[in-house]
């Protein structure tokens, strides 16, 4: 249906509205003022019926100029909002306003960011800026800005193409498996209908070789050419890591995440590309690929609705893994089916995370992540966890010794972080890697953490992430300042399965410590070096040759895990408002994502089955 003829009937009296589609909102461009400050009403009733969201503008050739608009804004906020740069898109007639405290720039019930608008008749939108300070966010933000241009037609034609084309009768929806399926890595699964080509996920397999490292791109079914979307659970690479090179390949579709993914995917791609250079002296892709990849993205809230083509409504709801983290409902054919892809999922509280998300109006169709999902899966209690981590601290600064922690870049550096702060753990702790960056995204996107910490950092009561024991290190001077340093502390680095990053240097340096302490707070893979220290190696060799002697102490962790365990898992199929019909368990080892589809099966009568990778199933 072309909706835009219906807002054009509707409107009459505003002889000069240009109504274009942005992705799937419709978005009226006007030189009439009055209209533009009171039609509010008027748009409500044609939104109550076509139920698509309805945006008024004025054309951009009618705006105040840049230099006038600056100046009445900051008229406008108060001063203590700390406005730090102002930024335009004069294309969506658009005003981002960066600020360190977005509460006191938007106002009470939003009664600031209202007078912006009639001011200055440009759309007002405040965003937090990244802090602590991060170059690869502003270098993302900065992406953004200056492709306004392109994407302003970029989401004109999603836009068409979703809804201008008239759509076949939605008969069968199916599911092909292409990676990640009775393995972990690599997820990838192509829905189709008879409308509809969409990807879930495109990761890579780290810890495979040659092209098994991909997903299953070559089997029939899949066709770059006619892809429609692309939806990304979450950040970490076993997800995102393929679609970059997607956008090498000539892929020109929109890619659907929430708005911290997209930062993090891009954080984490930039890094692999380093990694693959070292590792094979080429990368599957540039940093031109990635930039592509941003420019395409159609971010999306928890909860907002979206049409992503002429058959499927899309919304995401938090998962609880990660930040940003998302689980992907689909709703099929009006909800003659809805699909719920869990992606990574944690089914309890963390410092950083609420609890994934269950009361689905629908859900007939689950396809669940099983990662610990084995008979013998039991994680402990963070708690417990929470306080062996600072008992050992306390007991290796007694000795005058340091804690040296690996840690993955996003996610668990920022959970230790954050419970370091809590308990006020009273010592140093360096922050080396990207883990610096991860963070400051975590405070840019506060409602997208546990409720507490939320209200922690936006009531401004404090901000763990800018608590002063922090100190970020920046380049290998200042690594080398930290390691002279004679008091104990605690450094906390990447990369979480030391098979690179700074924290390689400190092992070197103190591994022949005994009173110094190594601390692995994450799953170690075979085959890394992480796990050769863990399980006791005396001596080890580094990437680049070196050997090192192992003498201090190594403690390792549970408990701290972004994963649902068995138990977990179980409970959130039990929590669900609607019990599936169907479940495909996947993102597990092989007897894992077997046995939790038996136990699924006999606990709740449900046909529970484990896919293989290249297996396509129908839901419809
Ligand atoms: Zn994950």
């Amino acid at each position: 249906m072309d909706y835009i003829k219906v807002v054009e009937e509707n409107l009459p009296d505003v002889s000069d509205a240009r109504i274009n589609y942005e992705g799937s909102k419709i978005v009226v461009y006007t030189r009439n003022l009055a209209f533009f400050l009171t039609g509010e009403e008027k748009i409500k009733g044609i939104v109550d019926q076509i139920k698509k969201r309805i945006e008024v503008r004025i054309e951009p050739d009618t705006l105040p100029s840049t230099d006038e608009t600056i100046r009445k804004i900051k008229e406008i906020i108060p001063k203590e909002a700390e406005i730090e740069d102002i930024e335009f898109e004069p294309d969506f007639s658009k005003v981002i306003i960066n600020v360190r405290h977005p509460q006191l720039a938007v106002g009470e019930s939003g009664e600031i960011v209202k007078n912006i608008k009639k001011e200055t008749l440009w759309i007002p939108f405040v965003q937090r800026v990244a802090s602590p300070k991060s170059v690869p966010v502003d270098a993302i933000r900065k992406v953004l800005y200056e492709s306004s241009r392109f994407r302003k037609k970029f989401l004109n034609e999603v836009g068409k193409k979703i809804y201008t084309t008239e759509p076949k009768e939605t008969k069968w929806a199916r599911v092909s498996c292409l990676g990640g399926s009775r393995e972990v890595g690599r997820s990838c699964f192509l829905l189709q209908t008879p409308n509809s080509k969409v990807l879930l996920d495109c990761g890579l397999s780290t810890g495979a070789s040659g092209e098994d490292q991909y997903p299953i791109l070559t089997a029939s079914d899949f066709d770059i050419k006619s892809l429609d979307a692309i939806i990304l659970s979450h950040a970490h690479l076993d997800h995102c890591g393929f679609i970059p090179y997607l956008y090498k390949m000539g892929y020109e579709g929109p890619l659907y995440c929430t708005p911290p993914t997209r930062e993090l995917a891009a954080l984490l791609q930039m890094d692999t590309i380093d990694l693959m250079q070292k590792e094979y002296g080429k990368s599957l892709y540039t940093s031109t690929d990635i930039k592509e990849m941003i420019k395409h993205t159609i971010p999306l809230k928890y909860k907002e609705i979206t049409d992503i083509t002429p058959d499927i409504r899309l919304i995401f709801e938090n998962a609880g893994h990660l930040l940003g983290s998302a689980i992907t409902h689909l709703n099929i054919a009006n909800g003659k089916r809805n699909i719920i892809y869990t992606g990574d999922l944690k089914y309890s509280l963390s410092n950083l995370l609420d609890p994934a998300f269950t009361q689905f109006m629908r859900s007939e169709c689950l396809i669940m992540e099983s990662t610990y999902g084995g008979p013998n899966d039991i994680t402990a209690r963070l708690e417990d966890a929470e306080k062996e981590l600072v008992q050992i601290i306390e007991e290796t600064k007694a000795k005058g010794g340091k804690i040296l922690i690996p840690s993955f870049a996003v996610g668990r550096g920022q959970e230790i972080m954050v419970i370091l702060d809590k308990y006020g753990v009273d010592i140093p702790v360096y922050i080396d890697g990207m883990i610096w960056d991860a963070s400051s995204i975590h405070s840019t996107y506060p409602k997208y953490l546990a409720y507490k910490l939320q209200r922690q950092i936006i009531d401004e009561s404090k901000n763990p992430f800018e608590s002063e024991k922090f100190i970020h290190v920046v380049n290998w001077k200042e690594r080398q300042q930290v390691m002279e340093n004679k008091e104990p502390f605690v450094v906390l680095a990447t990369s979480g399965m030391v098979n690179g990053g700074p924290i390689i240097e400190y092992i070197k340096k103190f591994s022949s410590d005994p009173n110094s302490a190594l601390v692995f707070v994450g799953y170690q893979a075979e085959g890394t070096l992480g796990r050769r220290i863990q399980r006791g190696d005396k001596e080890v060799e580094t990437h680049s040759g070196d050997k090192i002697q192992i003498n201090f102490q190594l403690k390792t962790l549970d408990g701290l895990s972004g994963h649902s365990d068995r138990k977990q898992l179980l409970n959130y199929i039990g929590h669900l408002k609607e019990k599936p019909q169907r479940i495909a368990m996947v993102h597990g080892e092989m007897s894992k994502t077997v046995n939790l589809s038996e136990t699924a099966s006999k606990i709740f009568g449900i046909d529970a089955f484990a896919p293989w990778n290249l297996e396509t199933f129908r839901f419809l």
